[in-house]
């Protein structure tokens, strides 16, 4: 899988820091990434996803 390129409908974003283990690299073990937690609940602004 390609974390860099996301096939279309999904978010960029939530894409990434799936298949990116670097981008959660810095968090600690029981902390919670904003990013993620911005777009739970399917909340993922329109910009991010692929078209
Ligand atoms: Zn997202
Ligand atoms: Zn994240």
């Amino acid at each position: 899988m390609d974390a860099n390129n996301p096939p279309r409908g999904e978010c960029r974003q939530c894409w990434q820091h799936a298949y990116d283990r670097t981008v959660h690299a810095h968090l600690g073990p029981r902390e919670d990434c904003p990013e993620c937690v911005a777009h739970m609940g399917g909340r993922h602004p329109d910009h991010l996803i692929v078209k």
